[in-house]
């Protein structure tokens, strides 16, 4: 057994099989012992790829697109699969290294052709090599010994988590940081998630994460196991968040999907602060209608049973890309450019406020013009709807350009301090390091406190909800420039809870 120290980034003990994840995809070197199985496992997922495909030539948009007609026939060709099935047999490699192989040699093979056509087919392959494999990965997971996986990574992305939710047990990235939003992800699940050095480990070794000892164990023994499942057994103890009310303080949630609705009703938190939706329509291949929001939307709403909720429209772009969207950096062009999703996430958001508790909160904001547009347009579905439920309509401050116009902002309902993406922009640093403050953290304080007094002035409610709110070392600065409400993940909120008391100076 090997111990490595690490960094914590979201805290929790883990124990499982490692499985090595390269470019976002389980592609095992091992040699394969059972080759008919890994042959069928290449066959269900190409089957499951088409029956995806052939769904999205259902949908409107995508009836004539000539793309998936290219994609089904490519994947029904005969001799792909035979090329593949070689290569179990006679390598003994896995199903995913076996297709990996085949579709790369022929992605080579017509990025050295000499016409566009031919070159533009590349595109169409790589996008058949994912899909295929993103089934065969979550196929190839189920055929695990075990349901909990450690995942080693280079860098944790967001897609990979949403891939394989219920499996991962834990994650070792060799490179990351706090505030990625795969680190977002792993703290809203209470997921363990460690930045090691590089770490060479076989699939399926017994490995353990331990953020007590800032450690991780490879190659850890069955009675080490069988010791952190029992102690896992007994921490799983969730006792409800003390009750701030009485001081004016909130504490709420940051979730990213409904599953975490559970945690944040076990702790008791005041509400949902922040709901991160974009992250509902990752790794689908097709926008979600606005019946299938609205049905997310009110299964939120309703087991909040009255609790506030706030969503914040689609925040895509950079590391949250959408594959049937076109979409490059954060802001609203997002929105310009997809209209009728956006058009439908409003739609069934109004149609999900049956307490009238619910709020609606826009990304990435820069100009209180651009506010103004995206709250018209909120009003003028809401008419056309005949939606008549009450509304907050509010923004992330998380730009630069709205920190400076801030005298701009006056009529507005709600503000939340998305301090992750304005620190990044204020002292250019990347967002996976905005939780290194030390050097900035005074200035940064000084700035905030000119918006808290710009929101008490004009009466527009503050919130904060970048990670910045569950350091419980910057809680105190936050609480005296009178900052109330405090929006964390839930992996968070206890921490927050023990730096409050301090604050209050109460037991
Ligand atoms: C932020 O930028 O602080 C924030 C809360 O938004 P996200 O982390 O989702 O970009
Ligand atoms: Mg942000």
């Amino acid at each position: 057994m090997q111990e490595v120290k690490v960094e914590v980034i979201s805290h929790g003990m883990a124990y499982g099989k490692a499985i090595s994840v390269m470019d976002n995809y389980v592609i095992s070197n091992s040699l394969c012992s059972n080759t008919m199985l890994e042959q069928q496992l290449i066959r269900k997922s190409i089957e499951e790829v088409i029956v995806d495909l052939k769904q999205l030539q259902q949908e409107e948009v995508f009836k004539d697109e000539e793309f998936i007609f290219v994609h089904i026939m490519i994947l029904q060709d005969p001799v792909l699969l035979q090329e593949v099935d070689n290569l179990i047999e006679k390598k003994r490699y896995h199903a995913a290294k076996a297709f990996d192989e085949v579709i790369s040699y022929y992605i080579e093979k017509f990025s050295q052709a000499s016409t566009v056509y031919l070159k533009e087919r590349n595109l169409d392959l790589k996008d058949i090599r994912n899909r295929v494999l993103k089934k065969l990965n979550r196929n190839f997971f189920k055929t695990l010994d075990t349901d909990k996986v450690i995942l080693i990574c280079d860098e944790l992305y967001p897609s990979l988590l949403m891939e394989y939710k219920d499996s991962v047990a834990g994650v070792i990235a060799f490179k990351g940081g706090s505030t990625s939003h795969g680190a977002i992800l792993c703290k809203a699940r209470e997921i363990p998630y460690v930045i090691s050095p590089v770490i060479d480990v076989e699939d399926e070794t017994n490995m353990v994460i331990d953020s007590r000892l800032n450690a991780i164990f490879i190659d850890a023994s069955e009675e080490m196991m069988h010791e952190y499942k029992t102690l896992k057994k007994q921490l799983k103890v969730d006792k409800p968040i003390d009750d701030f009310s009485k001081y004016k303080i909130k504490v709420l949630a940051n979730i990213s999907s409904n599953e975490e609705i559970d945690k944040v009703l076990k702790y008791n938190m005041y509400g949902v602060g922040l709901y991160r939706t974009e992250f509902i329509f990752m790794n689908l291949n097709r926008p979600l209608s606005m019946e299938e929001q609205c049905d997310i939307y009110s299964e939120a709403v309703l087991r909040l049973n009255g609790k506030t909720i706030c969503f914040r429209t689609f925040d895509v772009g950079d590391d949250k890309q959408l594959s049937y969207l076109h979409t490059s950096h954060k802001g609203i062009d997002n929105y310009k450019n997809n209209r009728e999703l956006f058009v439908n996430q409003i739609k069934a958001i109004l149609a999900s406020n049956r307490y009238s508790n619910i709020k609606i909160m826009f990304p990435m904001i820069e100009s209180y013009d651009e506010f103004r547009y995206l709250r018209d347009w909120v009003y003028k579905i809401k008419r056309e709807e005949r939606n008549y439920s009450y509304i907050k309509v509010g923004m992330m401050l998380e730009t630069k350009q709205a920190l400076d116009h801030l005298e701009d902002f006056k009529d507005i309902d709600f503000m939340s301090l998305g301090t992750n993406d304005l620190t990044s922009e204020l002292y250019n640093i990347k967002r996976s390091e905005v939780l290194n403050y030390q050097s900035f953290i005074d200035d940064l304080i000084s700035k905030l406190q000119k918006v808290s007094e710009h929101c008490r002035k004009y009466n527009i409610e503050l919130s904060i909800c970048g990670e910045l709110a569950g350091c419980s070392d910057v809680t105190k600065k936050l609480y005296d420039i009178n900052i109330k409400n405090y929006s964390v993940s839930v992996s968070n909120a206890r921490a927050l809870e023990h730096s409050l008391k301090e604050c209050l100076k109460i037991k």
